[in-house]
């Protein structure tokens, strides 16, 4: 059930991503989505230790509910981080990095199993959040730092 749950919250914040707009969860209203920056982001929100830095804004505007989560929730929800969870039930979130993916600004997201070093990379393009790259991978031979 809570299986069905992730995969349906991460259709919905990836199709308010994809698309900017969305039906709002609450009251089924019209409800428009933007792309947030460092800005925007909560100080709450970290990962070990980490200010999230990048995520998705959605209003509604019938009942105005204001909803924001981050670029990090939305990378867990996607089903191949999902199966990868399945494998690796202990797992570590990384803190979503700046790079620079084939000449354009980009966002690595990282899980790592705690056990065996297995991990699998996100990669998505730093202003619209559109996903370019996923690989899971052996991670003994590139360390992230810490
Ligand atoms: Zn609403």
């Amino acid at each position: 059930m809570l299986d069905h749950l992730l995969i349906w919250l991460g259709a919905y914040y990836w199709q308010a991503i994809t698309t900017g707009q969305v039906s709002c969860r609450f009251c089924e209203g019209g409800a428009r989505a933007s792309i947030c920056g460092p800005q925007d982001i909560p100080s709450q929100y970290t990962i070990r230790n980490v200010k999230e830095s990048y995520g998705v804004m959605i209003v509604c505007s019938s009942c105005h509910r204001t909803e924001t989560n981050t670029l990090s929730h939305c990378l867990f929800d996607l089903p191949q981080v999902q199966h990868f969870w399945h494998k690796h039930s202990r797992m570590r979130w990384y803190p979503v990095r700046e790079v620079d993916y084939q000449g354009q600004p980009a966002l690595l997201g990282r899980f790592q199993s705690v056990i065996d070093k297995a991990g699998i990379d996100v990669i998505c393009q730093r202003e619209t959040l559109e996903i370019l790259q996923i690989q899971e991978n052996q991670l003994n031979a590139q360390k992230p730092e810490r």
